[in-house]
């Protein structure tokens, strides 16, 4: 059952001023580098002073800010108080080649049902719901039985430095929170034909690698077994075939379980292979049939290391002494940079050196809170027969600064989707970016409900 409070509103009229809002965000170009988000944050400090609530606007650099709201507890509270929950999204968002969009990305078109633009997904589409949910509970004037905490901000496409880790290093009071919605997940996979529900609790970290071959010159009319482009390209190669080792966390096995679960037999009986070494391959190559969903699964059950640039010699007949490539490594739930290090210079062997460029850890999940459960009685109250499942994010989101001040996070940016449309998941960063003006409603509601019932007494 909903939370009462959603009783009292007129929900297609607050879904469709939540659209425009979205609609108004998408028309900003905050394609980062630069980002420039400061005139949209400028905008959506006016939307919410027009519901009220007074936000605090905090630049982080040129044509770059953030934006904080707070309504505070107010009610006497029965059972313990609970520390601010925190909504969070970023108004960056990646660039686009706007020549192969069939709308234009930054206009913000209704199509077929669909939004179309860059960031309706990347997530533009949580700020909205979250400025209309803290709007809507601040026009209501309902009691809160703890803070609730907007953080609209910069930069997330490029590293934080602009936006969540500026704000986590110079002003942690004010963003400081025991729970933070944000994301990644709260939308719907079609999985064996079953509704199911990712929820955020775990990230993978990062290490950012650059690889070196050395070797000798010489006149490229005479070939050397020693050529440091040949020496790299090997290296490459084997990174290109070679798996990494599975590192079967906590977390995994609670994600792979609860996937396990959702699903019909013989799926729910094999899934759980996944976290076998001897079948785990067979399993994400032969019975998820999703490619995409594979990928992902694979991903997020062992470090990854994949290469992204090379560069090596300037002219045809002279052998380069060195050839460099870069390496987006990606560090497993339960595993270490020091882990990943040692299978790549096994993988590297003597003539190549490995320099880390750049590396955060993973974000393990947080204690069990109780908070993915409420998440998971909104998914199956408002989504019959669906089930939220605690998942592990493959790439890397703000709750990586957020959860340095100790905050509990989960991705919850809710939408529905239909069976047969495009995966969401395949939606970020892509050419086509769009997201179901249905859905999009019915996720508004989701994110109220989730927010009610952590925030505001029943009844
Ligand atoms: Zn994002």
């Amino acid at each position: 059952m909903a939370h009462p409070l959603l009783d009292q509103v007129d929900w297609p009229a607050e879904e469709a001023a939540a659209l425009e809002l979205l609609q108004a965000l998408v028309r900003f170009e905050t394609v980062n580098p630069p980002g420039q988000e400061a005139d949209c944050i400028a905008w959506l400090a006016d939307r919410l002073r027009a519901d009220g609530v007074e936000p605090t606007v905090l630049s982080s650099g040129p044509g770059r800010a953030n934006l904080v709201a707070r309504l505070p507890a107010t009610g006497a509270t029965s059972g313990h108080p609970a520390g601010p929950l925190l909504l969070n999204g970023h108004v960056d968002v990646v660039g686009v080649e706007a020549e192969r969009w069939r709308h234009p990305p930054f206009a913000a078109e209704v199509h077929d049902g669909w939004l179309w633009g860059r960031g309706t997904v990347d997530m533009k589409h949580m700020v909205a719901m979250s400025v209309a949910v803290i709007g809507l509970l601040a026009r209501l004037g309902v009691p809160l039985r703890r803070d609730l905490v907007l953080a609209a901000v910069a930069d997330e496409e490029n590293g934080c430095a602009f936006g969540s880790a500026w704000l986590v290093d110079n002003h942690p009071d004010l963003v400081r929170a025991e729970h933070a919605l944000g994301e990644v997940g709260g939308f719907t996979v079609w999985l064996g034909g079953r509704p199911v529900y990712p929820v955020q609790v775990a990230e993978k970290g990062i290490c950012w690698l650059k690889a070196t071959a050395r070797g000798s010159t010489g006149h490229g009319s005479v070939p050397r077994r020693d050529n440091a482009v040949a020496r790299l390209a090997r290296f490459v190669d084997r990174l290109g075939r070679r798996r990494l080792p599975l590192r079967p966390s906590p977390e995994a096995t609670r994600f792979v379980t609860a996937l396990a679960e959702a699903q019909p037999r013989p799926a729910r009986d094999l899934l759980p292979l996944l976290l076998d070494r001897r079948f785990s391959a067979l399993v994400t190559g032969w019975l998820v049939r999703d490619e995409a969903a594979a990928r992902n699964l694979d991903a997020v059950l062992r470090d990854t290391a994949t290469p992204t640039v090379l560069r090596a010699g300037g002219k045809v007949n002279v052998i380069p002494s060195r050839a460099e490539a870069e390496i987006d490594g990606r560090i497993a739930v339960g595993s270490s940079q020091e882990a990943l290090l040692a299978e790549l210079r096994r993988l590297a062997g003597p003539f190549i050196d490995l320099e880390v460029l750049g590396s955060f850890p993973p974000t393990p999940a947080p204690p069990d809170t109780g908070v993915f459960a409420t998440l998971a009685d909104v998914v199956a109250d408002h989504h019959p027969g669906a089930v939220a499942v605690p998942s592990i994010t493959p790439g890397f989101t703000d709750a990586k600064f957020w959860s340095r001040l100790g905050t509990a996070c989960y991705g919850f940016a809710p939408v529905r989707l239909d069976p047969g449309g495009p995966a969401y998941a395949d939606l970020f960063h892509a050419t086509d970016e769009r997201v179901p003006v249905a859905g999009f409603g019915a996720g508004l509601r989701m994110l109220a409900d989730a927010v009610a019932r952590l925030c505001v007494e029943p009844g």
